[in-house]
C-alpha cells in the first residue's frame, strides 16, 4: 500500500510544495499524530488543502488571517468521513512538527511521518477515522521501521496540545 517513494496507494494526492529533503540516510522511525480543523471546529470544508497548498485565504475568516502566512504540510490528512488525502512522499520531509524532540533527538520532521486527522482538542474522532488510521499505520509499519507513535504534544509541549484528550491512543497498534 505504501510504494517505494512513500506515496500509499490508492489515496488522493494533494502535493503541497512545503517539502524538502530528509537529511542523507535519515532512518523513519516516527510517526506523529495531529488534529487539525480549518476554521477551529469546522469540518469538511477546504481549509487545511488550501494553507498546505499555500493557497489559504487570509479575508475568509479571521483566523486564516493569522495563519495564512505559515509554511507548513503534513503527509497525510484523514476527514472526518476517514477519507485519505496524501500531501508529501514520505520520503520527503514534510514541515509539520516545528520545533521538535524526543529523547534528545531535535527537528523530529527529520525523521517522521505527520498525520493529521481532521478534528479537535474538544471532540472525539470518529470510527472511521481509527479506521483508516489503523489501516495507514499497518501499512507504513510494513514499509518503514517506525519506533514511536506519538502525540504532536508530546514532541513539542508547552507548545501543540494536538491530537487532544480525545485522542484514544488504545484504538491504535
Ligand atoms: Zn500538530
Amino acid at each position: 500500500m505504501i510504494d517505494d517513494d512513500g506515496f500509499a496507494q490508492p489515496c488522493l494526492q494533494v502535493l503541497s510544495p512545503n517539502v524538502d529533503a530528509r537529511p542523507a540516510n535519515t532512518v523513519i522511525d516516527m510517526i506523529v499524530i495531529h488534529n487539525i480543523s480549518l476554521p477551529p471546529q469546522h469540518y469538511g470544508g477546504n481549509g487545511i488543502m488550501a494553507l498546505f497548498t499555500n493557497q489559504l485565504d487570509p479575508a475568509e475568516h479571521p483566523y486564516y488571517a493569522e495563519i495564512a502566512h505559515l509554511k507548513v504540510s503534513s503527509h497525510f490528512l484523514i476527514r472526518r468521513d476517514g477519507e485519505l488525502i496524501q500531501f508529501a512522499a514520505c520520503a520527503q520531509r514534510a514541515w509539520h512538527a516545528g520545533l521538535s524532540s524526543w529523547q534528545g533527538r531535535e527537528r523530529c520532521n527529520d525523521f517522521s511521518i505527520g498525520i493529521e486527522l481532521e478534528g479537535s482538542d474538544v471532540e472525539a474522532f470518529t470510527e472511521v477515522q481509527y479506521l483508516t488510521l489503523q489501516t495507514l499505520l499497518t501499512a507504513l509499519k510494513l514499509r518503514y521501521p517506525i519506533k514511536h507513535i506519538v502525540g504532536h504534544s508530546e514532541i513539542a509541549p508547552g507548545r501543540k496540545t494536538d491530537p487532544g484528550p480525545f485522542f484514544d491512543w488504545e484504538r491504535i497498534v
